[in-house]
């Protein structure tokens, strides 16, 4: 997935968008679209792309424009909001975002210089496994631990992480303590390495702690 180096929020996913959806949502008016094989399309785009006789599991030729994943959100819930409809999804209104590195470098080095991780599994730079991630409209920002286990700790660490969004008015997030890391390391017969893949599906989470 590529990355978009937006002014507003800062580093995001890219959404791909016909050139009419890309074109309102740059004017900041964008109306509904039609996720259809990873674009968002307009309604005259998607029509015509269901009508055309391309088998479904063929990917489409149509030309897409890349965009800020955020501003995408963002003009979604603009326009439910403005049509009196529902949100789209359950909205984080006051969270950091990737545009707050500061913020969230902070928020990590204060975690380091208090807890001690394990080493991450993922990579050979010996890097804490504790990671804090920019949140999005879509979800808080995330601080996810591994090897912290006992409840007093826990419960120290959470606090700290509340103690850091007290007085802030960007606080939505949360801390996830994850029990261990699972990685699956690949390697040849004689013993070479073919790199790691992180395997979260079969991570077990202790708890979570949902902030503001
Ligand atoms: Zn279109
Ligand atoms: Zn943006």
């Amino acid at each position: 997935m590529g990355l978009f180096r937006c002014d507003v929020h800062g580093i995001n996913p890219i959404v791909a968008l016909c050139e009419h959806a890309a074109a309102q949502l740059d004017r900041g008016a964008l109306d509904e679209t039609e996720s259809i094989d990873m674009i968002e399309a307009c309604a005259e785009c998607s029509q015509a792309l269901r009508a055309s006789s391309s088998p479904p599991d063929e990917s489409t030729d149509l030309p897409h424009h890349a965009r800020c994943s955020m501003c995408f959100d963002l003009a979604r819930v603009r326009r439910a909001r403005a049509f009196g409809e529902a949100d789209p999804f359950f909205v984080y209104e006051r969270t950091l975002w990737p545009i707050d590195g500061d913020e969230l470098d902070e928020l990590r080095g204060l975690l380091l210089r208090s807890f001690t991780f394990p080493v991450s599994a993922m990579s050979d730079t010996q890097q804490p496994a504790c990671w804090v991630v920019a949140g999005s409209y879509a979800w808080p920002t995330t601080i996810t631990v591994y090897g912290i286990v006992d409840t007093a700790t826990q419960d120290a660490l959470a606090a700290l992480v509340r103690s850091f969004f007290a007085g802030r008015t960007r606080n939505q997030a949360k801390v996830v303590f994850v029990e261990a890391m699972v990685v699956d390391a690949w390697r040849s017969a004689d013993g070479k390495s073919h790199g790691r893949s992180h395997r979260r599906e079969r991570e077990r989470v202790l708890r979570v702690e949902t902030l503001a």
